[in-house]
């Protein structure tokens, strides 16, 4: 099963992801991983992606497409795997199709978990964290037993910059600018389903399991 996970920040994907990868023992492989292995393993491809990071330069998709065909060429990928963050653009998306076909294989589903933007707001906003402890809350899903104080020590909690509203609604629109075009191109050529993430972690997972399973 040959998986891309889409979906916004605070959608959920990263713990859909962590189901499906434990459910079906497939890879999660994110774009990060893939980079740190390669650079770690010390291969041509990683080197060169290597040196443009240490210039804080972007990494050609040349370098990147290779680097995927590495990983996707790995023993773990044999029943399948899990992308995510990876494509990011129209061309890296066409890059992987030829990748695919050259491996004579396919992706089999693109899976959005979508979820409204407000409700995203509301998501990313919500968060509270201890300066103490560093524990993590959110006013609405994980409040302390307390408003505003941490449960461990009695530090006042606080939100962080990324989590106030106006940085969160840039965020999101930057995201929804560069994800668009790619949901288009995957509905064009039929492989997207979209998956209600605004529900319980498990309903999702259900979705989930029941497109994988069809
Ligand atoms: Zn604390």
């Amino acid at each position: 099963m040959n998986l891309i996970l889409m979906g916004l920040p605070g959608a959920g994907k990263g713990t859909q992801a962590e189901k499906i990868n434990k459910k079906y023992n497939i890879p999660h492989i994110s774009t990060g991983d893939m980079f740190r292995l390669a650079i770690k393993e010390g291969t041509d491809l990683g080197k060169k992606a290597k040196e443009y990071m240490d210039q804080g330069a972007l990494v050609p998709d040349e370098v990147t497409i290779g680097i995927v065909r590495e990983r996707l060429s790995k023993e773990d990928c044999k029943n399948g795997f899990l992308l995510d963050g990876f494509p990011r653009t129209i061309a890296q998306a066409e890059s992987l199709q030829s990748l695919m076909q050259d491996m004579e294989s396919s992706i089999d589903y693109v899976l959005h978990v979508d979820v409204p933007e407000e409700k995203l707001v509301e998501r990313l906003t919500g968060r509270r964290i201890c300066p103490t402890c560093g524990a993590t809350y959110h006013i609405q899903y994980n409040p302390p037993k307390e408003e505003g104080i941490c449960d461990n020590d009695g530090s006042e909690l606080i939100q962080r910059d990324d989590d106030k509203p106006e940085t969160v609604k840039n965020r999101l629109a930057v995201n929804i600018e560069q994800t668009q075009p790619l949901l288009d191109f995957y509905q064009d050529q039929g492989y997207l389903v979209s998956v209600d993430g605004d529900r319980e972690i498990d309903e999702v997972f259900r979705d989930i399991q029941a497109i994988i399973e069809k």
